[in-house]
């Protein structure tokens, strides 16, 4: 690990954490991303070297047990690395076969920059030290450049270097998919143009996005272009050039290639192969390209950084990587090219590319950084939302109802079987049911605008969703006579263990309790939106979306009237029957399996099934206490007509936490936050978990078909928003920070309503800087201390052991803050 926490080097190559590697080591802007796979690698099982775009998806059909069944992939684009070099007489570059004299490989987040250093011996003794740079660029979103330093150092003669840009690869990153089909490429035409440039342009087989990639490759010897001798190879879908040239033993060549890319979807275009012809002639070299991604990441740290103290240095650097992977996925590059958030990143194939609800752990971050992404990644859903409205009626719906998994036009993607691979069978997938989705995009909408009082958006698009959501959530319910009290039925939870009851032949489950409460919530927060809008936009939204006053007012009486499964004890049922499941026998499974993060594998392959067991797969319940503080909550039951006591919230912590097997990397994430204030060293212990889950591949396999965006962007907001105890409720920013005992201290600057604030809290003081953006005061509440924030203030709040000041015991409100302990304001300028 570097010192200075901004590099993750590895320094020793292992073919085995090879792929895990590629994933983590990916270099992406936003508009395309491309694994670290070594230049000289083919797929193989030790390497595989992919391209992605955001929104590059392509449908392929394929037989399945006699079906034929559709599924949308993330289309893995042509590979533009290709590059490796020979002794005339020798092997192609290949550090499987060769001997490894010193290797190092290290990705630098704070310029963006993936480097290998190596010194490799052939099969007749000749040692050749290499020194790779590869940048994919952030300002200038179609360029990528590699540069390569060679060195013989023992040999001198003829050294022939290839460079090429190959269209033949399919799609073959994730091995459960493999029986499906997985060409979507057709290759349309290569050539070369000027002196020294290839091209080859390839086109999706369904989509029909055409993709053109344009290269030039120089090479160089103390600073001067040197002698060298370029033949094409030409052949179908590929086109690459051998380089041959006399070298000198001890003396260093130098090798750039630039690359551009555009596709069919760009805008302002004329042609993709023109442009990408046109953008790479007119790259600069290298050291310029490198010197503005320098830049170029020096500002969106500057913005976006988080710097902590923590016991151990690695907290530090993991942060920042996910910090960079998350900014790579969508950067300000990403906005408006109509894309969404692939939880997978545009690191590889896992999940195809679909957006699921993964950006409700996502957002949060973004909402206080680059705000503006947001937006766009929120109009991917409003561009969708015929679709769902589709998809609504055709489930006998009204409004909008969003898909569980979303790719290309908004349909629902999420694939009708899936594999086990334990145990060889494809079993129907009833995981779709998840229309809890829909309150995750009500719930960002809101956050969005609490955030940045975005008032055009929400009037525009927004609260269009948020009304065509609840049109839906007040369709969907069913009015239970006895009970007196609405319904859903028929749904799957965040838990997706559980996707039908025990031996019933018909999927989906009642009253799923997160959903319910969520459907509850959207209800209420239309309305609330609706009361922001000036009445002009009210009721041309009300006419737009078909909705009476009348109908208004019914969502209050459902929402007033949700039903809720809560035993006397306080439990909340994670579905209605939950209680009577059988206990599983944890400790057998752990004793015979160690890990059981897919349980739900493990069953199923012993003939048995999750469904019939009290025992799921991620936070669900919990879920409850994630997105809302204890405050909030108790509010929202109430609004439900349920008395809430905050006393649940341990007692369901410790309920659920006993029969999580946590399978998705989402769950130690919020486990930890709704830890985070009654058992700090609990929740530190679960972040610790969620923070290293793709560093050291906690799922065994999985990083490597893609990153886990979900639980990178939620382990920053756990430091940024949790352990601060920041949040944005009745226009007033809250703060109550509960630090860990790891942590020593906190320092980022968030934008909050177009105001900058430099928030630094230590174990001793909270202090609060405005230094930017809009001349008007920002409304605070530090613990029960009310006051305002001016432009150039700077505020600080007295701590006592990196808490805002209470009797010292943990509490159990959950992550947003506490009701009775007072704060303190010491000092203010
Ligand atoms: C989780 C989902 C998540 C999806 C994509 C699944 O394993 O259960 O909650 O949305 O992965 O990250």
């Amino acid at each position: 690990m570097d010192p200075e926490p901004w590099t993750l080097i590895y320094d020793e190559y292992n073919p085995n954490q090879e792929g895990q590697q590629e994933a983590l080591c990916t270099l992406g802007n936003g508009y395309f991303a491309t694994r670290g796979a070594a230049e000289e690698s083919t797929a193989n099982k030790i390497h595989y070297p992919g391209t992605y775009i955001a929104g590059g998806y392509n449908r392929l059909k394929s037989e399945v047990k006699g079906k034929i069944i559709e599924n949308e992939d993330f289309v893995n684009w042509p590979n533009w690395l290709v590059l490796s070099f020979r002794h005339e007489e020798g092997e192609w570059l290949d550090l499987d076969k060769m001997q490894i004299i010193e290797y190092e490989k290290r990705l630098n987040f704070q310029e963006g920059v993936l480097e290998r250093n190596f010194i490799v011996e052939d099969g007749h003794k000749r040692r050749t030290q290499v020194k790779t740079r590869r940048i994919v660029h952030m300002s200038h979103e179609h360029l990528a450049a590699i540069h390569w330093k060679i060195k013989p150092l023992n040999w001198q003669g003829k050294l022939i270097i290839h460079s090429a840009l190959d269209g033949r690869v399919i799609n073959n990153g994730v091995p459960r998919y493999r029986d499906l089909k997985g060409q979507h490429l057709i290759p349309l035409t290569t050539g070369k143009f000027g002196d020294r440039g290839i091209f080859l342009k390839v086109k999706t087989n369904q989509s029909e996005i055409t993709m053109a990639q344009a290269a030039i490759t120089d090479l160089f010897s103390d600073g001067h272009e040197v002698a060298f001798h370029r033949k094409v190879d030409q052949q179908e879908g590929y086109i690459g050039e051998n380089l041959s040239l006399e070298v000198e033993e001890q003396r260093e060549y130098r090798l750039e290639k630039t690359v551009a890319i555009f596709t069919s979807r760009d805008r302002a275009i004329s042609e993709p192969v023109i442009e990408a012809q046109k953008e790479v002639e007119r790259a600069p070299r290298f050291a310029t390209l490198k010197e503005w991604q320098k830049e170029t990441w020096q500002t969106y740290w500057r913005r976006c950084d988080i710097d902590i103290e923590s016991k151990d240095p690695q907290d530090q650097l993991l942060l920042r990587l996910h910090i960079f992977h998350l900014l790579q996925t969508v950067s300000k590059k990403n906005i408006d090219l109509d894309a969404g958030v692939p939880p997978r990143g545009l690191h590889g194939e896992a999940y195809r590319g679909h957006i699921f609800w993964d950006e409700l752990f996502i957002f949060p971050f973004m909402n206080f950084s680059v705000p503006e992404i947001t937006r766009s990644l929120l109009m991917y859903r409003y561009r969708r939302m015929d679709e769902a409205r589709q998809m609504a009626k055709e489930a006998g719906y009204e409004g909008a109802m969003f898909p569980w998994q979303s790719g290309s036009n908004g349909r629902e993607e999420s694939q009708v079987i899936h594999l086990n691979p334990q145990s060889g069978n494809w079993i129907p997938d009833n995981t779709y049911l998840q229309r809890h989705v829909n309150g995750a995009i009500a719930y960002n909408i809101w956050q969005y605008y609490q955030i940045t009082e975005d008032y055009e958006f929400l009037s525009f698009y927004g609260a269009e969703m948020l009304l065509e959501i609840a049109k839906f959530w007040a369709s969907k319910v069913t009015y239970n006579e006895n009970r007196k009290r609405y319904e859903i039925h028929h749904v799957v939870g965040p838990d997706e263990y559980h996707t039908k009851y025990p031996g019933s032949d018909e999927p989906g489950l009642n009253n799923n309790a997160y959903t319910n409460v969520m459907a509850s919530w959207t209800l209420y927060a239309a309305q609330k939106a609706l009361n922001v809008l000036d009445d002009r936009r009210r009721e041309e939204v009300l006419s737009y979306t078909g909705l009476s006053e009348d109908d208004v007012q019914h969502w209050r009486e459902i929402d007033h009237n949700m039903f809720v499964p809560i035993t006397n004890e306080g439990i909340i049922l994670q579905f209605e029957g939950w209680d009577i499941l059988e206990e599983l026998d944890w400790e057998r499974y752990h004793r015979e399996y160690g890990e059981i993060l897919r349980l739900d594998r493990i069953l199923e392959k012993e003939g048995d099934s999750t469904n019939k067991y009290q025992a799921s797969k991620q936070a669900d319940v919990l879920m409850l206490f994630y997105l809302f503080s204890s405050e909030a909550l108790e509010k929202q039951f109430n609004n439900m007509s349920y008395a809430f006591s905050p006393e649940w919230i341990p007692k369901n912590i410790h309920y659920y936490t006993k029969r999580t097997a946590h399978g998705s990397t989402l769950s130690k994430m919020v486990h930890s936050w709704v830890l985070a204030r009654e058992n700090r060293e609990r929740s530190w212990h679960n972040f610790a978990k969620a923070l290293v889950s793709d560093f050291n591949d906690i799922q065994g396999g999985t990083t490597e078909e893609g990153i886990h965006l979900g639980a990178m962007g939620g382990t920053i907001d756990l430091i940024q928003r949790c352990y601060t105890g920041i949040e944005y409720r009745e226009d007033t920013l809250w703060f109550n920070p509960r630090l860990p005992e790891h942590l020593e201290c906190i320092n980022f600057r968030l934008r909050y309503r177009s105001r900058w604030i430099k928030v630094e809290v230590n174990r001793k003081q909270l202090k609060l800087a405005c230094d930017g953006g809009r001349e008007v005061p920002v409304q605070l509440k530090v613990k029960d201390a009310e006051c305002t924030l001016q432009m150039g203030d700077t505020k600080v709040f007295e701590l006592k052991d990196g808490q805002a000041e209470n009797d010292g015991s943990e509490d159990s409100s959950s992550g947003g803050g506490s009701k009775s302990d007072k704060g303190k304001q010491a000092e203010s300028n």
